[in-house]
């Protein structure tokens, strides 16, 4: 990057302070190294995407990076502990239960709203001394040659790094800068996301009921409420988008069932279509890929974020142990890449499967399902092993994820 000048430079430049990107900021910040986040939209903007109004069910291993990164008791005072569990099919004869208290834990996971951890990273990282904040700024090109990532902003300012992050979600401008393809597999199916009120309390139980229409999940959040995914399809979300409450809340209720008693109130409606988008690598000169712009995936199985936040606990742990080298170096990035390996191909592929298993129609499909739930809520074995799956223990854990801190000789952030 000789020659040519830059109003940042810096050893990091992270685009992207949604919720991956912010956690990876907070992570870093404490190294020593220089670093610059640029984010297009502030976190209290009602267009801000990654902090919007949906909920997202998290990981005990995600709750552990939180706690890390000093932002976790934020959070759990608007958080619900999931103590179970319940998958089920509307009119089938399979059900099944995943209970945190046989499972000897005290709880599955959490239920957040994004708005609260989005509000409790940001309020974290204005105070991180040694972090650049360029909020609202956007990230217009990103270019590279040896030395390092040139990121132009919109307002004509240009960052200079030695490593980029690309944090900037499912279509990346730095994962394209730097080369990087996606493959994308459209699901023609669109996530309605709503929050409703029941009649009967919902005792910390996540449900998971596959309806004929598509998956509902029914995640429990404060003062009763419970924060809906609807996956439907495009014309019958279009169909039900366009109902006033009450009926909406009848085609709900039908499609949900009961146990929940009578969903009495609904929240407005949102809609957010479904694909899985796979970046074709995480790692590019110069350029560090993680969260949303290295796969989008669908909300089905509730793991887009919690492998998001694995990718930013995992690329600061290979940046705090390379100390001292170059961050953007073909060694550091290949570590990162080679580590993530494992955990993203296998929380793609489950994801995937899972999506294609409940979307078919086939009846001998539909039968081996009710079946498979049913042998599922009898054998221990794979109740633990997807308990643990849910908790985020598939394959190595960095650190953080682990409760231990970043820097072996270094407590947890106060
Ligand atoms: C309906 C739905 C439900 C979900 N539920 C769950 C769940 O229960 N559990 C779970 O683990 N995951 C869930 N997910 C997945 C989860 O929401 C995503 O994995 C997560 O939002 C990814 O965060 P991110 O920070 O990587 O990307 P994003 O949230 O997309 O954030 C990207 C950020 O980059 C900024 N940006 C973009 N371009 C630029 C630019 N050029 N310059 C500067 N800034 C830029 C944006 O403003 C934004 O703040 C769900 C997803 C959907 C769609």
């Amino acid at each position: 990057m000789s020659g040519v000048t830059a109003d940042y430079d810096c050893d990091v430049a992270i685009v992207g302070g949604g919720l991956v990107g912010a956690s990876l900021a907070l992570a870093l910040s404490g190294l020593g190294l220089s670093i610059t986040l640029v984010e297009a939209v502030l976190p209290e903007d009602d267009a801000q995407p990654s902090f919007d109004t949906r909920t997202t069910a998290l990981s005990n291993g995600s709750r552990r990076v939180f706690e890390g990164l000093g932002v976790w008791e934020e959070i759990a005072r608007e958080a619900t502990a999931i103590a179970k569990i319940h998958i089920s099919e509307r009119g089938r004869f399979g059900s099944a239960v995943i209970d945190a208290a046989e499972q000897g834990i005290p709880a599955l996971g959490f239920v957040a709203e994004n708005r609260v951890m989005g509000r409790a990273l940001w309020r974290r990282l204005r105070h991180v001394t040694g972090l650049t904040l360029l909020a609202p700024a956007v990230v217009v090109t990103a270019t590279v040659d040896a030395s390092g990532s040139r990121l132009a902003l919109m307002d004509g300012r240009v960052i200079r790094a030695r490593l980029a992050v690309a944090a900037d979600g499912i279509a990346s401008r730095v994962r394209e800068g730097a080369g990087v393809g996606a493959t994308s597999t459209e699901y023609g199916q669109v996530a309605l996301i709503a929050q409703a009120t029941p009649g009967r309390a919902h005792q910390q139980v996540a449900y998971e009921r596959f309806a004929s229409s598509g998956p509902i999940a029914a995640l429990p959040i404060p003062d009763g409420r419970v924060g809906l995914i609807w996956t439907l399809e495009p014309s019958e979300a279009t169909r039900i988008l366009a109902l006033d409450d009450a009926p909406f809340l009848a085609e709900l209720q039908e499609a949900f069932g009961w146990r929940l008693g009578r969903l009495r109130a609904i929240s407005q409606r949102y809609a957010y279509p479904l694909a899985l988008i796979k970046a074709d690598a995480t790692e590019a000169p110069r350029t560090a890929i993680i969260g949303a712009a290295a796969q989008g995936m669908h909300p089905i199985a509730g793991q887009g974020f919690n492998l998001g936040l694995r990718d930013a606990a995992t690329l600061a742990e290979v940046l705090a142990d390379t100390l001292g080298q170059d961050p953007g170096s073909a060694a550091v990035l290949a570590r990162y890449a080679q580590w993530r390996r494992r955990d993203r191909d296998a929380i793609i592929g489950f994801t995937d499967g899972l999506v294609r298993l409940f979307s078919s129609r086939f009846a001998p499909v539909r039968f081996a399902r009710g079946l498979g739930l049913l042998l599922f809520d009898l054998s221990p074995t794979a109740k633990s092993a997807m308990s643990r799956l849910s908790q985020g223990f598939a394959g190595r854990l960095p650190r953080l994820a682990r409760g231990l801190p970043l820097l072996p000789d270094r407590g947890l952030l106060p």
